[in-house]
């Protein structure tokens, strides 16, 4: 499986970005790409882009301009793309930050859903739609093809 997530660049100014991926290291799951990337307008209208028309939206990719993110695909070999992308979007919990459960990141470290900390994809498709939006195929390992 492989999946997206995106440290906001909120969280990278406020300094969370080793607690945040050690969340997920700690599960188990592996970095295949792993970058710092200043993302420019085109790309987070790209990745937002359903959420256009919606009164959060400029404010959004304002947001996401703001300064550097840190960007990964996640990847795991023991588990199918759906139960891993539903793994990943356990731990970083609910949209809004608010009703996040305690000892996710959303909820341990979020305060507004309208500065929310992270992104990950949703779905599989969501998944192979974001990816190649930041991602080009040589910056991704797959672990599994030994040299
Ligand atoms: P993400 O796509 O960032 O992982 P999500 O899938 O949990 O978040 P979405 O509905 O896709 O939730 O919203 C994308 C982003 O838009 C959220 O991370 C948040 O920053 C912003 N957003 C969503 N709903 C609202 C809202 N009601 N008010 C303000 N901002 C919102
Ligand atoms: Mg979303």
């Amino acid at each position: 499986m492989q999946t997206l997530i995106i440290i906001r660049p909120y969280a990278v100014n406020r300094g969370l970005v080793g607690e945040i991926l050690t969340r997920f290291e700690k599960h188990g799951i592996f970095f295949s790409g792993l970058k710092v990337h200043w993302i420019v307008r085109e790309e987070a209208e790209q990745l937002y882009g359903q959420h256009k028309g919606q009164d959060f939206y400029e404010r959004l990719i304002n947001d996401m301009l703001e300064g550097p993110s840190i960007m990964a695909v996640l990847d795991t070999d023991v588990l199918d793309n759906e139960s891993a992308i539903k793994l990943v979007r356990k731990i970083i919990g609910d949209t809004d930050p608010a009703k996040a459960e305690m000892g996710t990141i959303r909820g341990d470290f979020g305060l507004r859903i309208a500065q929310n900390i992270i992104h990950a994809s949703d779905s599989r498709t969501a998944a192979e739609r974001e990816i190649p939006i930041f991602f080009e195929k040589k910056e991704i390992v797959k672990y599994r093809e030994k040299k």
